[in-house]
């Protein structure tokens, strides 16, 4: 499935008329849970995971299945409402479309955005020509976040 679109106004958060029109206009129902899940990550700035996300919504929505969750999102990307991010084997979800850059945390696997636009702006090298045709360009950093590596010293004194 490819991306429909990418929206201009790609952090604002939908209201549900837009979100409606939205999903009309591609042949879809905006369901209660489809609405759900979609406040779900519009809502979250720590890139959650489909299990993440489900484990929030089975509060509101016992009945809800993983499956359910999975396929959502999966809509909610095609309509480009929300960001698939890859970082080493983990696959999170974030309703932050614009371009930032991702620092990932070893420790507590929390992924935090950052901004880099000296990096956005870098040329890449010519030789990546003979590689293919770049798309996008993004830093991904492990390390520890700052709040693991102070539990850590406090740990050590
Ligand atoms: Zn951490
Ligand atoms: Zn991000």
């Amino acid at each position: 499935m490819k991306t429909v679109k990418n929206r201009k106004d790609a952090h604002k958060k939908l209201t549900l008329d837009e979100l409606r029109r939205l999903f009309e206009k591609e042949g879809l129902r905006l369901t209660h849970q489809r609405v759900m899940i979609y406040n779900i990550i519009s809502e979250a700035k720590d890139h959650p995971s489909a299990e993440a996300i489900y484990e929030r919504i089975k509060k509101d929505v016992p009945t809800i299945s993983l499956d359910t969750v999975y396929r959502t999102l999966s809509t909610l990307e095609h309509l480009g409402l929300i960001r698939r991010v890859q970082i080493f084997d983990h696959i999170r979800f974030e309703p932050d479309l614009t371009k930032h850059h991702h620092f990932f945390c070893s420790k507590c696997k929390k992924i935090i955005d950052f901004k880099w636009p000296e990096f956005d702006q870098f040329p890449l090298p010519d030789h990546l020509d003979q590689i293919g045709q770049p798309i996008e360009h993004q830093v991904e950093i492990r390390g520890i976040c700052r709040q693991c590596a102070e539990k850590e010293a406090k740990g050590r004194s």
